[in-house]
């Protein structure tokens, strides 16, 4: 557990990227041999693109760096657990292994609604590792949306 706090710490730090331009904070790194390789926050309301999540952004960088589209031996770092879109994109990346902060009632797709990335039928599967810095990728969210309510 340990070894994954520096790397999640990233992914928040990433995540405080998006908070400050206004977008729902949420932040992803991609790690092959202990280096990040690829880093990502969400974007979809300064970019307009419903496809610029935090995870696509960092798995697109990765695969750039590696000049690759399998990210064999990487490990994604989220702090929120992956949507249908973003898990579909891991297993499609070949990802070994996805490590989440914290879980999404509305969207999670990493063993909360449904889980995409351990579906026996499919040709991948991912190991999951979840919960690593939760209070920390939750309470970013709930203060995020408190103080849009607040706003409103
Ligand atoms: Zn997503």
């Amino acid at each position: 557990m340990q070894q994954h706090i520096p790397f999640m710490n990233a992914a928040i730090d990433e995540a405080r990227k998006a908070e400050a331009l206004l977008e729902v904070p949420i932040g992803a790194v991609v790690v092959w041999n202990d280096t990040i390789i690829g880093r990502g926050h969400n974007l979809r309301e300064t970019t307009k693109d419903p496809l610029a999540h935090a995870e696509l952004i960092a798995i697109k960088q990765a695969s750039e760096y590696l000049e690759a589209w399998r990210l064999l031996d990487c490990r994604l770092y989220v702090t929120l657990e992956p949507c249908p879109m973003c898990a579909g994109a891991i297993v499609q990346a070949r990802i070994p292994q996805v490590i989440y902060g914290t879980t999404d009632p509305k969207a999670g797709c990493a063993g909360t609604l449904m889980n995409l990335l351990q579906e026996e039928r499919f040709n991948h599967r991912v190991e999951v590792i979840s919960g690593v810095l939760q209070e920390e990728c939750s309470s970013m969210l709930t203060q995020f949306f408190r103080r849009l309510r607040g706003k409103a």
